[in-house]
């Protein structure tokens, strides 16, 4: 009993130390940053022949990496390009780019960039809008996917805790 004490003691400054330090959104001059929990920014390079929106991805040497597509980024509006950024950004944060991840890494990536740009003033109601519209056009590339309208369904779930939470701070 005096262990299971001292460990949930551990875990939960483990969150709260995770929760200070790890983030995503953007910053004063305009450029996303993806920040992990050891403080590393984590570099977002631009490829226009990249077959996707966005990916998360870690070089030989471990380190990670998202790469954008500008061209396919500029047919969503400025909100849900952050929203993708943000995306990628949590796939690293959870460690889905080190093999951690369940049939739900999806969701959990939606979820955690829905609540830092939450956190950090970067989702106000119209850009949730915004997000929500584009995300129900967009045709679910993977069975990983929920399809569009159920995606930004989720996402505005997240959305409304996370305030809640906010509220309760
Ligand atoms: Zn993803």
């Amino acid at each position: 009993m005096k262990f299971l004490r001292r460990f949930v003691k551990a875990a939960c400054v483990c969150v709260l130390l995770t929760s200070l330090t790890q983030t995503s959104g953007v910053a004063e001059d305009g450029v996303f940053v993806c920040t992990l929990a050891n403080g590393a920014d984590v570099p977002i390079v631009l490829d226009n022949a990249l077959l996707n929106i966005a990916i998360a991805i870690r070089d030989a040497q471990g380190r990670p990496f998202i790469i954008a597509n500008p061209q396919v980024m500029a047919a969503f509006k400025p909100a849900t390009r952050w929203f993708w950024l943000a995306h990628e950004c949590a796939h690293h944060q959870l460690g889905h780019t080190l093999g951690h991840y369940g049939p739900d890494r999806e969701q959990q990536a939606d979820c955690l960039a829905a609540k830092q740009l939450v956190k950090n003033n970067q989702m106000g109601g119209s850009d949730l809008q915004a997000i929500e519209d584009d995300i129900s056009k967009v045709e679910s590339s993977s069975s990983a996917h929920l399809p569009g309208p159920a995606r930004a369904a989720e996402i505005t779930d997240c959305v409304r805790s996370q305030v809640n939470e906010g509220q309760n701070d």
